[in-house]
């Protein structure tokens, strides 16, 4: 390993806990389940892209850059995560947020405002497709932006996820785990979960639940993860076979209706382990994750012989911009 490890900024208050949701697997009458709380990061609200930017802000500040630009859509939990971290960092932070600007901003959009985020609508460009325009106004105005992608899903945030499985090697005994299941969007997540795995030689499967048919990217998400992981590990230098599609577990059976439609299954799921366990999923990605997971224990994919982990990527405080679909 000839380059250095990246640095990052702490942003998060981690190691993150973990706790094991005993009455939901009661109930499902399946496998032990553990819970990574990577909801409870801290930064904004927590959630999964505090990892990501610890590394990519991190970068940014290196770089001299003074003013953040990304992009999702309108209730992003990457965009208020980095918006939260921006302000921390006293960095201007710009987001490009698909849709139109709705009368009362509520869920993270107005957590987006209270964190002092510029916002600019992109109507149907909710993965940044305006970035470039956005960026080179900046410029003009004697600005150094820094772009972090859609999602944070780069090698630096890659690399966030296989240090966060590291993290969870010292506090579990991660030989016993058989399966980690989490909600997997823009690849960043999963891709550094395959890193992790390999560079610590585990065997547990780590499975992503697809939550976004993706239609509009150029290449299918399956190759743009095992691209990703190629990639952060050519950037990283590491000694590791380089990934095929064979190492690569993602399951696309629960898009339902689409991004961010809210079906029967993601409502059991969010009501399920809300009334089990008190703990708050999200609409839009642990939710429907979840869904997955209950899924494949009621058909005996995952049985009582499994030892599963749940990884908890975050987004509750999406659930009031959707009170309508939920209640
Ligand atoms: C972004 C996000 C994910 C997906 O992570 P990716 O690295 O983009 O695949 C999952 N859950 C929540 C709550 C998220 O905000």
């Amino acid at each position: 390993m000839n380059r250095p490890l990246p640095n990052k900024v702490e942003l998060g208050f981690l190691p993150t806990p973990v706790s094991e949701l005993s009455k939901l697997s009661a109930i499902l009458g399946g496998p032990k389940i553990l819970m990574k709380r990577d909801d409870l990061t801290g930064l904004g609200m927590g959630g999964n892209k505090t990892r990501k930017l610890e590394f990519i802000l991190q970068d940014a500040l290196e770089k001299g850059c003074d003013t953040i630009v990304t992009a999702g859509a309108s209730q992003s939990n990457h965009c208020r995560q980095t918006a939260a971290a921006a302000a921390q960092l006293q960095l201007e932070c710009h987001l490009v947020l698909g849709g139109e600007a709705p009368n009362v901003a509520n869920g993270n959009l107005l957590l987006d405002q209270l964190f002092g985020a510029h916002i600019h609508w992109a109507g149907q460009h909710r993965k940044g497709e305006d970035i470039p325009q956005i960026t080179d106004k900046l410029i003009a105005l004697g600005k150094r932006p820094y772009i972090v992608p859609y999602g944070g899903s780069n090698e630096l945030g890659a690399y966030s996820f296989a240090h966060a499985l590291k993290e969870l090697d010292t506090q579990i005994d991660t030989e016993s785990l058989t399966h980690i299941v989490f909600a997997s969007s823009s690849g960043g997540t999963h891709a550094g979960f395959m890193l992790g795995k390999a560079l610590l030689k585990k065997r547990v499967k780590v499975i992503g639940i697809n939550i976004d048919k993706g239609e509009t990217d150029a290449i299918p998400f399956d190759k743009f993860i095992v691209n990703l992981a190629n990639k952060t590990r050519e950037y990283l230098n590491v000694n590791i076979n380089p990934f095929t599609d064979n190492d690569l577990m993602l399951i696309s059976d629960y898009i339902g209706e689409g991004y961010g439609v809210i079906g029967a299954a993601e409502k059991e799921a969010i009501s399920l382990t809300a009334k089990s366990e008190g703990i708050l999923l999200d609409p839009v990605y642990t939710g429907r994750a979840m869904a997955g997971l209950i899924d494949m224990i009621r058909t005996g994919k995952l049985t009582r012989n499994d030892n599963v982990l749940f990884w908890h990527t975050g987004g509750a405080p999406s659930l009031f911009a959707y009170a309508e679909s939920l209640s």
